[in-house]
């Protein structure tokens, strides 16, 4: 755990009690800062001595910040109520992620963001680091809450997934080294525009040190980035990835490049090219990014059920060869009209969800589709036309380009009913002959 020590003897309020929330509590406590806590959903069971009460009763006199979780919104498109109140007395409204850097880790931190391909590549960065011998841990938007981590100490690193919501409640950050990978439209409504959305995510290049290496990706949004920059700004080229991504985890163009960007950021903090290189097959990768959930009867079936926006999804579409493509959710602005360029090795589509009659007039009569509705529903049309084609390399490809609200809880249900169907069809048409993912070639 990291103690944020200097919130000993203040009063803080903390809203949102999800993992980062009460871990923010935890820590909060231990330091002996007294607690104020709520969630307008949820009422964990919180450490002794804090007190679980409303906005409207807390001490608004005596807050010395307002701890919020960063998926409730703080500015825009209307800020939480208790957000608007801690605005108008001037109180500061922080991230978690704040109170780790309040707590200043010895360990040296590494910042990863941009629209797409930020779980992949800290998880990546965390894999190379730790084969080459060096301590490095992961956190902040992916896996461990950052209060529970365990500083590592100065020859480890802490590698910190970053999205734009945290960017902008974090101000001490401060970086030894970070990436952004991209930037793309997203989330806009949180930040009043594009405008905003940029100037979040350029936080993370002014959070570099002096002495410190921002990496950034090949697009040329993130030009004006290197304009926020005191350390040194410098861009991934063709050399950074090994020439051979020998990893089914890894698929796609996109991969070259957050591995690119991966490979840079390790050398720069000691990492050594060639264990970097033979460390790579050994990734696993991630649940619901380009997931090889199965290879039967000749077909693969992939789970990117975290290709949320049209973006992430293209760079699917573009990985595989004879795609049966599954689509749909609640859609983000544009759904894929900013893609129908991109479909050439999709043979058919299934569209699912709320989105699913804009996505079939977006695909006009340039792409096959049919509205199956559900994933499930969408599965069985999918695998009902690939084992009637037979075609080389058929994939069956779940990679909505929508967020999953409408019909899940998250993207990560939604990926786990795909592979669930997928698995349990494998299992129920010909069991003996069905390779898990990582036995498959794609
Ligand atoms: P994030 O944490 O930023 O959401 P993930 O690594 O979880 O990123 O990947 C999210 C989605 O974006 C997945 O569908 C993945 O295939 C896709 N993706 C991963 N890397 C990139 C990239 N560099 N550019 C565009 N899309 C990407």
């Amino acid at each position: 755990m990291i103690i944020p020590a200097i919130m000993s003897g203040k009063t803080v309020a903390v809203l949102g009690l999800g993992r980062s929330g009460l871990s923010a509590v935890r820590a909060l406590a231990m330091a002996g800062a007294t607690v104020y806590a709520h969630d307008d959903h949820t009422a964990p069971q919180l450490p002794e001595g804090v007190q679980a009460s409303s906005p409207e009763d807390w001490p608004w006199d005596e807050l010395a910040v307002l701890v919020i979780s960063p998926g409730i919104p703080h500015a825009f498109p209307e800020p939480h109520p208790a957000a608007a109140m801690a605005t108008a007395r001037g109180i500061p409204i922080i991230s978690d992620i704040e109170l780790m850097m309040l707590a200043r880790p010895e360990a040296r931190i590494v910042g990863i963001t941009g629209t797409n391909g930020k779980s992949t590549t800290t998880m990546l960065i965390s894999h190379l680091l730790g084969a080459c011998g060096i301590t490095a841990i992961a956190g902040g938007n992916i896996g461990t809450p950052v209060l529970e981590l365990e500083d590592p100490g100065p020859d480890g690193v802490i590698v910190l997934e970053l999205s734009s919501y945290q960017l902008e409640i974090t101000p001490s950050l401060a970086l030894d080294a970070g990436a952004v990978i991209n930037i793309t439209p997203d989330h806009l409504d949180r930040h009043f525009g594009w405008g905003g959305y940029v100037a979040a995510k350029a936080r993370l290049a002014e959070a570099i040190r002096k002495t410190g290496l921002l990496v950034l990706g090949r697009g040329a949004e993130l030009d004006p980035l290197i304009g926020f920059c005191s350390g040194e700004s410098q861009r991934i080229d063709q050399g950074d990835a090994p020439l051979f991504i020998n990893n089914p985890a890894l698929t796609g163009p996109h991969n070259i490049e957050n591995t690119a960007i991966a490979f840079r950021l390790g050398a720069y903090l000691g990492g050594d090219r060639q264990v970097m290189e033979s460390a790579l097959p050994q990734f696993r990768g991630l649940p619901h990014r380009m997931e090889p959930v199965c290879t039967h009867d000749g077909i693969h079936f992939v789970n990117d059920s975290k290709a949320t926006n049209a973006e992430a999804a293209e760079k699917a579409l573009r990985s595989f060869s004879s795609i049966y493509w599954i689509a749909g959710g609640e859609a983000k602005d544009g759904g894929i009209s900013g893609i129908t360029h991109a479909l050439s090795n999709v043979v058919r589509a299934y569209l699912i969800g709320a989105s699913a009659d804009d996505f079939a007039h977006d695909l006009g009569g340039s792409i096959p589709h049919r509205i199956s509705g559900t994933v499930e529903q969408a599965l069985a049309d999918a695998i009902a036309d690939a084992s009637a084609d037979h075609l080389p390399d058929a994939t069956i490809l779940l990679a909505p380009a929508a967020a999953s609200f409408d019909q899940f809880r998250n993207f990560e249900a939604r990926g786990d009913a795909f592979r669930a169907a997928a698995l349990n069809w494998a299992e129920e048409t010909m069991p003996r002959d069905t390779t898990n993912g990582e036995a498959m070639n794609v």
